[in-house]
Order: C-alpha cells, then sequence, then structure tokens
C-alpha cells in the first residue's frame, strides 16, 4: 500500500474511531465550493432567499422543504414546471431516496397526507410496510427474561417488511397527481445514475452503522470505500438503482412488485435467510385511511392515524400540556421541562400498552385523544417530584433511528406533509444485488413478544411514530410539519406545535429550539444547550439526566412550512440537526 493511501485509512480509521460512541454530529456545514450543476441551482436559491440560518425560506408561491437541498430542489422545479404539491412530493420523494439512502428509499415505507385548498379535504395515504404472510409472534428468539437473543429483528433479512414506498407515492401520483410518472421519477433517475455528493451526516450515519453495512457486500459497495466509510465529498453512484427506478418509470408499480425487480428482492432476502415471498410482494396493499384529528389551544391539529401510534400520541401529550399556562410556566425553564417529561412518561406508557394497527387490533383511540382523560393524566402530575418509571418500557429499542419528512405547499395552497422510512439508518443493511434497493428493518417496529397487542401477525403493519401533521385555525391552513426521530417523533412534533403556538416562534425558532425526550421509564434525555441551572433544577425534581449534543441527530430532523393567514406568505424550515432545506419562491 502507498505511503499516502495508508495515511488516508489512518485518518479514516480514526475519524471512525471517533464518531463510534458519539453522539453528535456536526451539522451546520457551510455549502460546498464544488458542486454538482443541481446542487448549484439550488445553492443560488437559497442564497437569494434564505434568513441567516440558511436552512429556511420564504415565498409566495411554492415552498418545499425536505432532508437534503437537491431533493427539495427537485420539489420546487417541479412546482415550477406547474406541477401541483403532490406531483412535487412524490418527485421529492423518490429523489430522497437516492439522495439520502440511509433514512428512506424504494426498500421502505411511510405515509402521506394531503390537504387539498379547494374542497378543505385531508386525505392519508399509508404505504407502511406489512409483515410477510410467513411472519409470525415468535419469529425472535428471545432469552428467559423475553429479550432477544439476537439482532436478527433489526439486522439482515429476517428483519425485513413488505416494502410500501412504490405503491404509495404511485398512489399519490396517480390520484391526485397532475405529471407522468416518467417526469416526476426523472431527477432521481439522474441523481442514481450520475451520483451526488456524500455530505458530512450522510458519512457520520456511515460510520456509525458501519457494523451493519460491512456485513453485506452488495452495501458495502455503495457507502464503504476500501472497506472503510466513505468521506464527505465522496461521490455515490448507484446505478442499479437507476435502473430499476427507470423499470418503476416505465411499468409502474407493477414493475417493483412483480416480475424481474421482484424476483431479484425474493432471491437476496431468501438468500440471507429471510420470509418475504413474491406473493408477499404481490398482494402488497395502500390503505387509505381518516386521519386523526384533534386540538391545541383552538388550533386544529391533524395528524397520522394508526398503524402509526404517532397522531394519536401527538393529541394525546398536547391536550395534557393544554392543562398547564405555558407562558407562566415559561420557555425553556425547568418547570416547563418537567411538565413536559412527566406527561410523555404517561403518553409513552400508554403507546407501549394499547397502541397497534387498529386492521388488526382494538385500540382505545377517543380515549385516548380525549380532553378529560387528559385532565386527569395531568392531575397525576407532581410539579415538584419526577414520576417513578410510569410502566416498563422496551429501552433496548428505538436508541437510534432514521426517517426523513418533508412537507410542500403549492401556489394553489394544497399541502403535503410526508413521513417515510426504511426504519434504522440503513434499515436491514441488506441492498438487492443488481437492483440497488436497500431494505428496510421494519419488523423491528413490531412488539417481538408474543401477547401484546404490537406482536406480529402476518400482514400486519408494525406500529409507526411517523407522524405527518397539519394545523389548521378555523378550516384555514396554518402550516405541515412532521420529523424523523423514531418514537421521539411523537414528542419532537408536540414541542413544534408548542413553541409556535404557545411562545409565538416562527417554523424555523421552533424547529432549531432546544428539544428532549423522556419515555415513560429510564432517564430524561436534554440537547446540551439546555443551562446548567435548568438542568440542576431538574435533578433537584428526582430527573435523571442524559445530556446529548447542542443540536443532536437524536432528536430528528424536522421539516415544515407555515402559511401566513393574512398574506399567504410561505415560510419553510429546515432542521439543523441534519441536512434539511427549504427552499421556496
Ligand atoms: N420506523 C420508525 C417508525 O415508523 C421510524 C424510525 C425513525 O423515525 O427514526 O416509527
Amino acid at each position: 500500500m502507498k505511503k499516502s493511501k495508508i495515511l488516508k485509512a489512518v485518518a479514516r480509521v480514526t475519524a471512525l474511531m471517533l464518531v463510534l460512541g458519539m453522539v453528535t454530529t456536526g451539522c451546520t456545514k457551510p455549502v460546498e465550493k464544488e458542486v454538482t450543476p443541481s446542487k448549484q441551482e439550488a445553492v443560488e436559491e437559497i442564497e437569494k432567499t434564505h434568513s441567516a440560518s440558511k436552512r429556511d425560506a420564504i415565498g409566495m408561491n411554492g415552498m418545499v422543504a425536505a432532508a437534503t437541498p437537491e431533493a427539495t430542489q427537485v420539489g420546487v422545479d417541479i412546482l415550477k414546471k406547474g406541477g401541483n404539491a403532490i406531483d412535487a412530493a412524490v418527485a421529492t420523494g423518490f429523489a430522497l431516496g437516492v439522495l439520502e439512502p440511509n433514512a428512506s428509499g424504494l426498500g421502505g415505507g411511510g405515509f402521506m397526507m394531503v390537504r387539498f385548498a379547494e374542497t378543505g379535504e385531508n386525505v392519508f395515504i399509508d404505504f407502511r410496510e406489512m409483515a410477510p404472510q410467513k411472519a409470525t409472534a415468535d419469529m425472535y428468539e428471545l432469552d428467559a427474561d423475553g429479550k432477544p437473543v439476537n439482532r436478527e429483528y433489526e439486522v439482515g433479512a429476517k428483519s425485513i417488511a413488505v416494502p410500501g414506498e412504490v405503491a404509495g407515492l404511485l398512489t399519490a401520483l396517480e390520484q391526485y397527481g397532475t405529471m407522468k410518472r416518467e417526469e416526476v421519477m426523472n431527477p432521481a433517475i439522474e441523481y442514481a445514475e450520475r451520483g451526488f455528493e456524500a455530505s458530512d451526516v450522510l458519512c457520520s450515519i456511515i460510520e456509525k452503522k458501519f457494523d451493519v453495512i460491512s456485513q453485506f457486500d452488495s452495501t458495502s459497495k455503495l457507502y464503504l470505500d476500501d472497506g472503510l466509510p466513505l468521506e464527505a465529498g465522496h461521490k455515490i453512484v448507484n446505478k442499479d438503482l437507476a435502473n430499476t427506478l427507470k423499470v418503476i418509470s416505465k411499468e409502474g408499480k407493477d414493475g417493483f412488485y412483480k416480475g424481474e425487480i421482484a424476483k431479484k428482492i425474493v432471491e437476496e432476502v431468501q438468500k440471507h435467510g429471510g420470509i418475504i415471498t413474491q406473493d408477499d410482494l404481490a398482494n402488497y396493499e395502500v390503505k387509505m385511511r381518516e386521519p386523526v384529528v384533534g386540538t391545541y389551544r383552538g388550533y386544529e391539529i391533524v395528524s397520522a392515524p394508526p398503524a402509526s401510534s404517532g397522531g394519536t400520541h401527538v393529541i394525546e401529550l398536547l391536550n395534557i400540556m393544554e392543562n398547564y399556562d405555558m407562558k407562566d410556566l415559561g420557555f425553556n425553564t425547568a418547570n416547563s421541562w418537567h411538565a413536559w417529561a412527566e406527561g410523555m412518561k404517561m403518553m409513552y406508557a400508554d403507546r407501549g400498552k394499547y397502541m397497534a394497527d387498529t386492521d388488526f387490533v382494538k385500540v382505545p383511540l377517543d380515549g385516548l385523544v380525549s380532553k378529560d382523560y387528559a385532565k386527569k393524566q395531568f392531575e397525576r402530575i407532581d410539579m415538584n417530584k419526577s414520576m417513578e418509571g410510569v410502566e416498563a418500557g422496551e429501552p433496548w429499542k428505538y436508541e437510534s433511528g432514521s426517517t426523513t419528512h418533508y412537507s410542500v405547499v403549492d401556489k394553489d395552497g394544497n399541502m403535503v406533509a410526508v413521513t417515510k422510512t426504511i426504519n434504522h439508518f440503513f434499515g436491514s443493511g441488506v441492498t438487492v444485488s443488481g437492483a440497488g434497493i436497500l431494505l428496510n428493518d421494519e419488523m423491528a417496529d413490531f412488539t417481538i413478544q408474543p401477547g401484546n397487542s404490537n406482536s406480529i401477525e402476518p400482514k400486519k403493519r408494525p406500529l409507526s411514530s411517523m407522524s405527518p401533521t397539519f394545523i389548521l385555525k378555523d378550516q384555514k391552513p396554518i402550516a405541515t410539519l412532521g420529523t424523523p426521530g423514531g418514537k421521539r417523533i411523537i414528542t419532537t412534533v408536540a414541542l413544534i406545535i408548542s413553541n409556535m403556538i404557545d411562545y409565538g416562534m416562527d417554523i424555523q425558532e421552533a424547529i432549531d429550539a432546544p428539544r428532549i425526550n423522556h419515555y415513560e421509564s429510564g432517564q430524561l434525555k436534554i440537547e446540551g444547550r439546555i443551562p446548567q441551572e435548568i438542568r440542576d433544577e431538574l435533578t433537584n425534581k428526582g430527573h435523571d439526566i442524559d445530556v446529548k449534543g447542542d443540536y443532536d441527530l437524536y432528536f430528528g430532523g424536522a421539516q415544515g412550512v407555515t402559511i401566513n393567514e393574512d398574506t399567504g406568505e410561505l415560510h419553510g424550515g429546515a432542521d439543523p440537526r441534519r441536512d434539511g432545506q427549504a427552499i421556496g419562491y
């Protein structure tokens, strides 16, 4: 090996060692000088329209806020060409699968919520993955304490559920879009074929997931260089994925769920010991559902119904918090964080006990979103003392979730919120050879012990927390927002809504503000920006605090767009915790 190559390898191993065990990433990187043509376009748009943070944007005619500048620009280009918000959302969705491969893609699933300006109707498209027919409640080996004996439920082929993304995005396009499949899929094909530069955030995630990626040759080929994590700026090219996208663009859903690609998926899955069959793929079903609706201080909150726990529990938590005078508690004070933490614990305890796919299990949905129930929960909170673990949780799960959220508003006021995922960063780690598709590990979102409402059943959807959400006031749309972050999605969405409604923050300020999370048991996780005096007060109330980074990836990567009721001005906000970017015009 040449000396320079050795030095390079040493530097990368050092970087790898530094990042493994770190909880945060430096993600406010300056825009690179050397850029591909479309990235250059995105940069120019950003320079024109952005405030100092360079994450947010103002526009009057259309706005997209997504997890990477290039994917955002793809959506904006579609809007400028005359596409509606759904066309832009589908184009951005396919592009994100290429540009943010760690988070979502053809091998995953998600939820899209659409609001039509003309009718005020909200539709919810559920393209969550489904358990394969051969899946059973006891398919993962457990020890005497009911804990998994290995990581099969989250790494490798047995963790893969039947993907829904292609069916979901194409259903949205067919039913509500105006453009041709080829037109909205072309940018994704181009990025897969020509490549794109890996960002610092993506490279740090590759390093975090090195142990998973390196187990699979077809995934290592794409995201490792000489067996080591990529360096920022490295061009990621995925020609197999480009070809797969071309087939889908020509043949539609059947191009993915039947025929050659389906065959390749099944071969790859079975080669690694998985159980997905061609019938599972051919029988994948998109579900159109009614969103869940609640209110917070007179604002209407419209969000994700089961098989996501998201919307229901965002509303439950906000209902609890509505009993406080938040201005009186103050922003970023020990009392406000304590109140949030206690509300979060009770909400997560309910989630663990009751929530699951309502096509299979009866869930007390009305009770969970009832104001009276929330009042009773609120009365359990002692403002001086942290409640002991409300109910045992599953702390070994959900510690590093991936996923992506984006929001779109078009010139007519149609509004879209999409949260989609392959579950953990880089999903199962399995990439389909010759098709370039990275497959999800969504089976890990089931409760892997039998006997729970969320235990595995054939064709059941694993319980999600994804919460694409709209805020309305007197029937008028005010905001579209959401975030990744595993179960922490619920608390992040609730905090952002409260920041805007209780403290008058704009979308970017509400996204930037510090976050906390508390599961039903365990530690109170807080961002490092929360000052020491407040941490001390929280400790005095009995909280065991775990301090994360200042802007920590762990707390998600929220994106949203607000609509000014009086002027119609659109404000897109994007999360500095990852590569988020809003662009408007
Ligand atoms: N698979 C998780 C869910 O559906 C999302 C993971 C994440 O957001 O990080 O809730």
